[in-house]
């Protein structure tokens, strides 16, 4: 069984995502042997991508799109923690910490957007990993798909807790000018102490909330999702004030929320981590997420309270003036919805 090496090995012919989930199903994520790591420490894997755009169903956008897989941000309620798994890694460390690199992404994806039975659906950027995590510093993968998508015409909508996203104020403002264009920050909280506990690899929110500041002051339409809210760590009414007057106050066009949901192997990671960190919570988890989602009732009160404090900071408002509501929908549904304790 072949090994193969990380990061700037630019010599050999990339392998292809099957390749590294059969080489680390032989020896685990070991076997991706001579790994360079970068100052965060993760492991970079460059891959050959066949397609870019890959089809959904049953959701208010058509197509995703992912230049990587893994996130370095590492929250523990990342619902594509499960997808790691369907490459022979695990949804806890190698989740975070082996990253694959989709280095032809944006070759592909012109090829992708220039058959002439391209029918310029939305694209939803950022559904599986974020776009805007440290390594597109380096890569600039996100920012060339973008490219892609505006000489396209094709309508987007991204999603990223990246203030690095600011970067690309300029090829945004170029897509802008020639299809929708979209960007939600994702903000679960203000709350310092959750995020400190449940996103250990992200920017400060403030930070987070500071960029769409800059993307909207650009002529973006950017807001923010609160996705997801965390029964328990970020639910309380209090807190989903302070966040959501934060948002107002930081001029977001719109804001939209939705309830942690557990499948797979994000479940199996989120009870484990409750576990070592929170023993004390664990049951009340159990209960509440019997199921996949947490209880239709509580989520709509979760949902109700987000309502009413949109409308007491004027931000259903703006969102419908600018009649925003089916890109930033489009993004909602691409993270995990969620409620209150
Ligand atoms: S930033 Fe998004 S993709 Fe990355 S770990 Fe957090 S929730 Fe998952």
């Amino acid at each position: 069984m072949p090994s193969f090496s990380l990061l700037f090995d630019l010599g050999s012919t990339k392998p292809t995502t099957r390749d590294i989930a059969n080489t680390v199903k032989a020896g685990g994520s070991g076997a991706l042997t001579a790994a360079e790591r970068r100052a965060d420490q993760a492991r970079y894997q460059e891959v050959t991508c066949r397609s870019a755009l890959n089809r959904v169903k049953g959701m208010p956008f058509e197509w995703t799109l992912n230049p990587y897989r893994g996130c370095t941000h590492g929250c523990h309620y990342c619902f594509a923690r499960r997808y790691h798994v369907q490459f022979e890694m695990n949804a806890d460390d190698d989740f975070a910490s082996v990253i694959l690199v989709k280095h032809n992404v944006a070759a592909v994806l012109a090829r992708e957007i220039d058959r002439p039975a391209w029918t310029r659906d939305l694209v939803a950027v950022g559904t599986a990993t974020d776009p805007y995590q440290p390594i597109e510093g380096h890569y600039k993968l996100t920012r060339r798909c973008i490219q892609v998508l505006a000489r396209g015409r094709t309508p987007m909508s991204i999603v990223t807790k990246g203030p690095m996203v600011v970067r690309d104020a300029d090829v945004l403002q170029d897509h802008a000018r020639a299809a929708r264009c979209t960007v939600c920050m994702s903000v679960p909280s203000v709350d310092e102490e959750a995020w400190r506990m449940l996103e250990p690899g992200t920017a400060h929110p403030l930070q987070r909330l500071r960029a769409v500041r800059a993307l909207v002051d650009s002529g973006i339409n950017a807001g923010v999702l609160m996705a997801p809210i965390v029964p328990g760590f970020t639910s309380s009414r209090s807190k989903l004030e302070r966040t959501i007057k934060a948002v107002a106050d930081h001029g977001a066009r719109f804001v939209g929320c939705n309830v942690m949901h557990l499948q797979d192997g994000t479940r199996t990671h989120f009870m484990r981590f409750l576990e070592r960190e929170f023993p004390s919570m664990l049951p009340r988890f159990e209960k509440l997420y019997a199921r996949k989602y947490a209880p239709e009732a509580y989520r709509k009160e979760v949902q109700g309270l987000v309502r009413a404090l949109q409308e007491r900071y004027g931000l259903n408002k703006r969102a419908a003036a600018d009649d925003e509501e089916p890109s930033a929908k489009a993004a909602e549904d691409a993270e995990q919805v969620g409620f209150a304790w």
